[in-house]
């Protein structure tokens, strides 16, 4: 069966007889991966292609459900990367490895497509805001695995007003009305405006990550994400060695 997708390269991983297993994030928002036969060979016309988070046209061929379904033709549409940017650069290493351990194979949902491609082009078009782009994809990514509570009212008292001072696993964002807390320990003021920003705008518009709240709310919602994704990724080691 041959197939023709839109799809954004996740991750290229070397195989047998230079060839590559490539993972891709389809515009159905389903992971699929598939061989590129000889692509690491320097006569390999399509490699270029393989850039994580390169928007492309891709051509598979084999059985549905198969690891070992073939790719046919790889066509770059739109690259993220702006060379020499590191920061950029790094986060979209980080984008990269989030979303292909978080679309599954088998699994459609198009809203991981919708947001990777406007992350995509959040970068380019501002690759200096790179870490404000990851911290909005960190949060709708928590978002789509339905482990985000709304930040509305407090999960334990329902009031709308009052700040939050805790994220918990029974009731959510909690607030300071209900919720005692040594002020060492309380999230700091804001971080309900914050979320508030971070579900309002849209990628290119990411608030940034530097204030107090915005940065105590991204180190939460980040090592909420990566915890759920079995720790750390290498691509966050490397990222924090160099930038944070
Ligand atoms: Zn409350």
């Amino acid at each position: 069966m041959l197939e023709t997708l839109q799809a954004i390269v996740l991750r290229p991983t070397p195989f047998q007889d230079g060839g590559l297993v490539v993972s891709f994030l389809t515009e159905h928002g389903e992971r699929k991966a598939g061989i590129a036969k000889g692509a690491r060979k320097p006569s390999a016309k399509w490699v270029s292609a393989f850039e994580p988070l390169s928007l492309v046209r891709v051509g598979f061929f084999g059985k549905e459900q198969s690891d070992l379904r073939r790719i046919t033709r790889c066509e770059l549409q739109h690259s993220p990367l702006t060379l020499g940017h590191l920061e950029s650069n790094l986060v979209m290493a980080c984008l990269a490895d989030l979303f292909d351990r978080v679309a599954k194979e088998g699994v459609e949902d198009e809203r991981l497509f919708r947001l990777l491609s406007a992350c995509g082009r959040a970068l380019k078009e501002h690759p200096d805001r790179a870490l404000a782009t990851l911290a909005y994809a960190e949060h709708w990514l928590l978002h789509c695995m339905g482990l985000l509570p709304h930040p509305r009212a407090c999960g334990a008292c329902g009031n709308e007003t009052t700040p939050i001072v805790t994220l918990s696993e029974d009731h959510g964002w909690q607030c300071a009305a209900c919720t005692p807390m040594d002020p060492s320990e309380a999230l700091p003021p804001g971080i309900r405006e914050h979320l508030r920003n971070l579900r309002t705008c849209a990628a290119e518009d990411a608030p940034e990550t530097g204030a107090e709240a915005a940065r105590v709310c991204t180190e939460l919602l980040r090592s909420r994400l990566l915890k759920e994704l079995g720790g750390t990724l290498r691509s966050y080691d490397v990222m924090r060695r160099m930038v944070m």
